[in-house]
């Protein structure tokens, strides 16, 4: 007989204590997939999610966006995948019909979701997920599936500031998000490239790790660049970084802020110095390319997956995120 229950890892609203609990097994609809998790990484916006709540979140919610498993069960329909097929998942749901969607801009979509946000997530022994967003893993190097996602999220930002080689880089922000643009950069030849980290514990575990350049803010007081990324979402550090970029650069805004969140800066230095502002939205078009891209740069990626915890251990993995001694930390089952 079927299991009718699993575990799963449950936030009943904002700031309540992430619990593990049974819930019922989910099953699929047409043109769905169950999948069993086999790994899911952690990413900022799970720590939004359980800590003070993100718009775009129902609860009680079960998180994790970042998933790849084994295809457990087929809804009616699936012909793109079979049972037993180890698959990565894109969360993003997008309804297909609306304005921007016709546009094939989905990440852009006015009833957006995502896996892990406005639906359960696979922070859990079972997720469900739309077919059409399984990618095969067949040769891939599975050890570094859960970076797939957050790769994918970079691929994106590289599409939207289109770099040419030869041109300057500064990221300000050495988490993960700041890490991969870096190192996707540097894959497509922009250098000088230089990383700030206020965390010292961080920047000296990531430097080891990457072998980019990283170094603290103070360091970095007369740093510019030709293209200047936050990925850190923290006012007074955009409004800094903003001031760096090269005349005829690029600005770009990657980092999540608060909703709220405001900066000042000079329109004027926009307008002389013909400065570009820019930004990336989650995921579109790039989760393929991530897994292709990480077919062949595997190695690049690797050592920023430091530590994997089993999902009986999730409070031990989100304790040891926030000390700052780890890069990503991933759930297996
Ligand atoms: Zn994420
Ligand atoms: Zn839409």
């Amino acid at each position: 007989m079927r299991e009718t229950q699993m575990k799963a890892i449950v936030v009943s609203k904002p700031g309540a204590k992430a619990q593990l609990m049974d819930v019922a097994m989910p099953t699929a609809g047409a043109g769905e997939i169950v999948v069993s998790m086999m790994g899911c990484g952690i990413c900022g916006t799970d720590h939004h999610i359980v800590e003070e709540g993100l718009p775009t979140a129902k609860y009680p919610i079960i998180p994790g966006h970042e998933p790849w498993g084994k295809v457990f069960a087929l809804g009616t329909g699936v012909t793109n995948v079979a049972v037993g097929d180890v698959v990565a998942i894109d969360p993003s749901l997008h309804c297909g019909m609306c304005d921007q969607c016709r546009q094939a801009k989905g990440n852009l979509c006015k009833n957006w979701g995502a896996i892990g946000g406005s639906h359960p997530g696979a922070w859990a022994e079972y997720f469900v997920a739309p077919a059409k967003n399984a990618y095969s893993l067949k040769d891939f190097p599975l050890d570094i599936a859960s970076l797939i996602e957050p790769v994918a999220c970079a691929v994106r930002g590289l599409d939207r500031l289109n770099p040419h080689q030869g041109k300057s880089v500064l990221i300000v922000g050495g988490g993960t998000m700041g890490l991969l643009l870096a190192i996707l950069l540097d894959i497509n030849g922009c250098q000088p490239l230089t990383v700030v980290e206020a965390n010292a514990k961080r920047r000296d575990i990531s430097k080891k790790l990457t072998g980019l350049t990283i170094i603290s803010p103070e360091e970095a007081k007369s740093a510019r660049a030709d293209y200047v990324i936050d990925a850190t979402g923290i006012p007074s550090v955009i409004e800094d970084a903003i001031t760096r970029v090269n005349a005829g650069g690029t600005f770009m805004v990657f980092g999540v802020a608060s909703e709220h969140a405001k900066v000042s800066f000079s329109p004027y230095a926009i307008y002389k110095d013909e400065i570009q502002i820019t930004s990336s939205m989650a995921i579109l078009h790039s989760f393929g390319p991530a897994i292709d891209l990480m077919r062949v740069h595997g190695d690049r990626f690797r050592p920023l997956l430091t530590h994997t915890f089993a999902l009986n251990e999730f409070e031990k993995a989100l304790a040891v995120l926030s000390s700052g001694e780890a890069i990503k930390v991933a759930l297996k089952p």
